[in-house]
């Protein structure tokens, strides 16, 4: 069943009011029709509603539903920004994954630079793409886009652990054994470029612990869906 993020104020005397671009959607790209049924998903309240088309083809909530797929704890990923269509790939992965918020954090070693001009059309779309990947993900809210941080503002949101997996640790340094049942935690992925011995001195000074993801290098990318996939399995 297709699912549909929508805010709180959508919703008025039971039916569901969409915007044009989730009206077309509806309509003409999954061509539903009277009696259909779809899920709206309130993401500020993080309810989920079962909804069908009205014989006047609007979105009439049925009853809700109580399916909860978020973490129960925070999953907080800040990522070295690098190119777009990477950061991309890695916002919608993090949504997918259960990210509950994201951090693009601006790094020694990042080829791409924040221009304030652009940083909020970036966000913008950032944030587009991860609604559609936690409507598919079935997720019960969005991930929270933060405006990119450098290192020193990241100490601020840190959570009860905190790692940083770092292409240089020593192999015994496993997620598995820092991560504690029931807390938040925040991980930091660096970019293609690597986190400098300066970042990392900081990082470990603030409290962060450094972990491995195996002998082998990862690309950027696949270092944060590791890394999360490991943190949501242990989480669960
Ligand atoms: N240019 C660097 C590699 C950077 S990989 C080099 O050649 O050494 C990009 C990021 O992915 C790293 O900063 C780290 O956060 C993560 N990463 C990649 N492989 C990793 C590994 N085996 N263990 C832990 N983190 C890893």
């Amino acid at each position: 069943m297709q699912y549909y993020m929508i805010t709180t104020s959508q919703i008025v005397n039971n039916r569901v009011n969409f915007f044009d671009d989730e009206l077309h959607h509806i309509f003409k790209v999954m061509r539903m029709r009277k009696n259909d049924e779809l899920i709206c998903v309130d993401y500020q309240l993080k309810v989920k509603y079962l909804c069908c088309i009205s014989d006047d083809n609007e979105i009439v909530i049925v009853k809700e539903i109580s399916e909860d797929n978020e973490l129960k704890n925070n999953l907080v990923l800040a990522f070295g920004l690098v190119k777009s269509d990477k950061l991309e790939f890695v916002i919608q992965k993090a949504s997918e994954l259960g990210v509950k918020k994201f951090i693009p954090l601006i790094m020694k070693n990042s080829i791409i630079k924040v221009n304030d001009d652009k940083v909020n059309k970036k966000m913008l779309r950032w944030q587009k793409i991860s609604k559609e990947a936690c409507e598919q993900a079935r997720r019960n809210t969005i991930m929270e886009i933060s405006q990119p941080l450098t290192i020193s503002e990241l100490l601020k949101h840190q959570q009860t652990i905190n790692l940083v997996a770092y292409e240089n640790a020593a192999q015994g340094l496993k997620i598995r054994d820092y991560y504690q049942a029931n807390k938040d935690c925040l991980i930091v992925v660096g970019p293609e470029g690597g986190i400098s011995n300066e970042e990392i001195t900081i990082l470990e000074a603030n409290g962060f612990q450094q972990v491995s993801l195996g002998k082998r290098i990862l690309r950027c990318e696949s270092a944060a869906i590791s890394s999360l996939s490991i943190l949501v399995d242990l989480m669960e």
